[in-house]
């Protein structure tokens, strides 16, 4: 199985690290014969106008698009959360999304930069205690369709914001496990989403 990690900017070493460590050996992609030919596609966490902006430029925005809605399982973290949501809220000018996840995203909903934290969450689906998610200048999910399911979820204010989510093959943290060192998080994409969907 050849997983692709997106290239075009943000943290994608983290992300193929992070695949080194559940037994994968992930692929750094940027050229569409590249993204053509991955059964599976991560985007990192990053910069979502800066990454959408750039796969416009280099000709991989439909690509990307249309592999996705064909069922091609995909996982973004953080800003590849917002790259993967039907609506944006606050986007920058010029920024689109794949759309995947049948979600309406509020950027920066933390706040900002500075307001980055660190919290250990309940995660649906995955064993062994709470996950260590790291949350820099993070999105969460303001609404969303019937079809997505909540793995994970933050309390602000006796509110609870969805910050792990699924439909179908399509995956999204609003948090960054690629830099929390703990690794189970990958290990749920490809073991419950790209094993699965390659049978
Ligand atoms: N705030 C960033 C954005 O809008 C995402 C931040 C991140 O990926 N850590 O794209």
């Amino acid at each position: 199985m050849k997983v692709g990690v997106l290239a075009l900017q943000g943290d994608f070493r983290e992300h193929l690290l992070s695949l080194e460590n559940c037994g994968v050996t992930g692929l750094a992609v940027k050229r569409h014969d590249e993204i053509s030919q991955v059964d599976a596609l991560i985007i990192p966490g990053g910069e979502s106008t800066t990454i959408s902006k750039l796969a416009k430029t280099f000709g991989l925005f439909e690509l990307i698009r249309d592999r996705i809605s064909s069922g091609m399982p995909v996982y973004g973290s953080c800003a590849g959360m917002i790259l993967l949501s039907r609506e944006i809220i606050d986007p920058a000018s010029g920024q689109d999304s794949f759309g995947g996840l049948d979600i309406v995203v509020r950027r920066n909903a933390f706040g900002k930069q500075v307001d980055s934290f660190e919290s250990d969450l309940d995660f649906k689906g995955i064993e062994g205690g709470p996950v260590r998610a790291v949350f820099i200048r993070a999105p969460w999910v303001e609404s969303h369709g019937p079809e997505v399911e909540i793995l994970a979820s933050v309390q602000v204010s006796n509110l609870s914001h969805p910050v792990a989510v699924r439909q179908g093959n399509v995956f999204a943290t609003s948090f960054h496990p690629e830099i929390s060192g703990d690794f189970r998080v990958h290990k749920y994409f490809i073991d419950q989403i790209c094993s699965k969907a390659q049978k």
